[in-house]
């Protein structure tokens, strides 16, 4: 049996990815900040809790890094933890620069002390280029836009930089936005669901907003955490760009999921204060090496996910207010 480390094991991509190895016979091992009070909804969501052991590791003490991994043994680490919203890394630069690179750092100090031979996928993130000659690709240059932008190019350069001086099996998945019910609710999309739901039901009188005319390439977790896989069983440790291929400004989501609910736009405000210090306007990615090297394949507009992740929502909070949980919501859709 296949040992998985994940970190971030609590958050959107490290629930899907779990249910995602289980289903292959992995042994999971989810790694969070402290075991006290674990926000485990993810894992429950997905009805998986009790199949993933979770076990506290501080990434950023590089002696229980070393513990962690010794008494595990991988064969695959997936490091997702992060500070992972780049709204709040404006608000938290350091705390997100220091938390976001000195894990990364940790781990493949670690791997590299230990001399183990364990398979390592750091989270990239489109947000590593910001301005830049679109669709993004692999080679395109690094020049990010944001605090959490910074904190994952660096991350990235380190992962690539330990297996070229070390021969370390490390790559990074360079995704785009993705999206799913799991989604924290500070998130643009899902931020905009449950405040629309809220509108509707008389909750709720307006969406406050800030830059709506950017442009972002949108898609959904459960396939993206798909890639995450593929690219540690290939023979050589690659860098893989994850992406829907096209981009739709947040103007167009709001319109569609409005409409959706049959909600009047004038609900929209537009708040100056919400607005980021640097914005990148426009941004998509080219997945051709991906679909042609692991063999990812990706072919959901992002309305179908909307679609989704709209009944979802609506089926949830019906089934919440009847004290019901969880139920059916959490199948796979596409
Ligand atoms: P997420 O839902 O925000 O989950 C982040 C995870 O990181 C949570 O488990 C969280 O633990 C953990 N974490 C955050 N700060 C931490 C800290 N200081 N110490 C220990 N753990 C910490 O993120 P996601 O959407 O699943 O994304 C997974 C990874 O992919 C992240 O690295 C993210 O930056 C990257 N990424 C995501 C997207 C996207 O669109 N979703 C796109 C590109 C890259 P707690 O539960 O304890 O807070």
């Amino acid at each position: 049996m296949k040992t998985a480390l994940i970190s971030g094991i609590t958050g959107q991509d490290g629930a899907y990815l779990a249910q995602l190895l289980l289903s292959k016979g992995y042994r999971v091992v989810g790694l969070v900040r402290s075991t006290q009070n674990i926000k485990d909804i993810g894992l429950e969501y997905l009805q998986i809790r009790t199949q993933v052991r979770i076990v506290a590791c501080d990434l950023t003490d590089l002696s229980q890094v070393i513990t962690i991994l010794r008494k595990y043994s991988p064969n695959e680490m997936y490091n997702l933890a992060a500070q992972s919203s780049v709204s709040l890394s404006f608000q938290q630069p350091i705390g997100t620069i220091q938390f976001n690179i000195l894990s990364v750092l940790n781990i493949l100090e670690a791997i590299r002390i230990l001399n183990i031979n364990v398979k390592f996928y750091q989270a990239s993130s489109s947000e590593i280029f910001g301005a830049t000659v679109l669709p993004i690709n692999e080679e395109s240059m690094i020049k990010p836009l944001s605090p959490y932008g910074i904190s994952k190019a660096a991350a990235h350069l380190i992962t690539k930089n330990y297996r070229e001086a070390y021969g370390i099996y490390s790559c990074c998945g360079i995704l785009f936005n993705h999206e799913s019910y799991l989604r924290s609710n500070d998130f643009f999309v899902k931020k905009v669901i449950l405040e629309a739901i809220k509108i509707k039901n008389g909750e709720s009188k307006v969406l406050k907003v800030g830059n709506i005319d950017v442009k972002r390439d949108f898609g959904w977790s459960p396939k993206y955490v798909e890639a995450m896989y593929l690219m540690l069983q290939q023979q050589k440790p690659e860098e893989f760009v994850i992406c829907s291929g096209y981009s739709i400004s947040l103007r167009s989501i709001i319109n569609y999921i409005f409409e959706f609910l049959d909600i009047p736009l004038d609900k929209v405000i537009i708040d100056q204060k919400l607005y980021r210090p640097t914005e990148i306007t426009d941004i998509y990615g080219d997945s051709s090496k991906a679909k042609e090297i692991l063999n990812w394949d990706y072919s959901i507009t992002f309305y179908e996910v909307l679609n989704v992740l709209i009944n979802e929502e609506l089926n949830n909070s019906e089934d919440k207010s009847k004290g019901k949980l969880f139920p059916e919501a959490a199948k796979e859709r596409f």
